[in-house]
């Protein structure tokens, strides 16, 4: 236990996800030997990033402006939804270049033990994109864990019944983890040879 300020910023870096006590101090420390203009810079990206960056209002994907890149370029195709958990499978699928279509950020999966459901995601949003019949095909993009599964069921389930194809990745991505860690060629053929699955 340290005094006043040391111990304010040690509880806050604690509070990040992943970082633990020993970690909290470590880089605590690190900040209190470095240059001021370190410093500032971290700070300054920090408040950047809360003053700029937001939620797209189309997919949920991080955003400058009402629509993020890929919702706002012309480009790319309206009739397919690639469903993700999280922003940063976004970036782990447009690293692969094998998908044209758009996004849906979930925030997140079905989760029992930590208590989120699917009133707890971005699911509603997601039927009302499909609404209008424009989307025939959505491609389950969640994590290839407990979690990540339970979901594509889930929204498998209530998507199929519309007329709308819902497929799902195609094993060989390392079970158990996250969407991320797969290197761009497994995740990219394991969206070439995504299957479709039933209702
Ligand atoms: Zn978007």
């Amino acid at each position: 236990m340290y005094e006043g300020a040391v111990q304010d910023l040690i509880d806050e870096l604690g509070r990040l996800p992943g970082v633990g006590p020993k970690s909290a101090q470590r880089i605590a420390f690190h900040l209190l030997a470095a240059d001021a203009a370190d410093v500032r810079r971290l700070v300054d990206a920090l408040t950047e990033v809360k003053a700029r960056v937001r939620f797209c209002d189309t997919c949920g994907n991080v955003a400058e402006a009402e629509k993020c890149r890929v919702c706002a370029d012309p480009r790319r195709s309206d009739d397919v939804i690639c469903v993700v958990e999280e922003p940063k499978d976004v970036v782990a699928i447009e690293r692969t270049r094998e998908f044209r279509g758009r996004y849906h950020v979930l925030g997140g999966a079905i989760n029992p033990i930590e208590n989120v459901g699917p009133d707890d995601l971005r699911i509603g949003q997601l039927m009302t994109r499909l609404a209008d019949g424009t989307v025939t095909e959505v491609i389950l993009a969640t994590d290839p864990n407990v979690e990540g599964e339970a979901t594509a069921t889930y929204l498998s389930r209530l998507i199929a019944p519309m007329g709308v194809t819902v497929s799902r990745l195609a094993s060989g991505l390392p079970v158990g983890g996250d969407l991320e860690y797969a290197d761009e060629v497994t995740l990219g053929r394991a969206f070439e040879g995504r299957r479709v699955v039933g209702g």
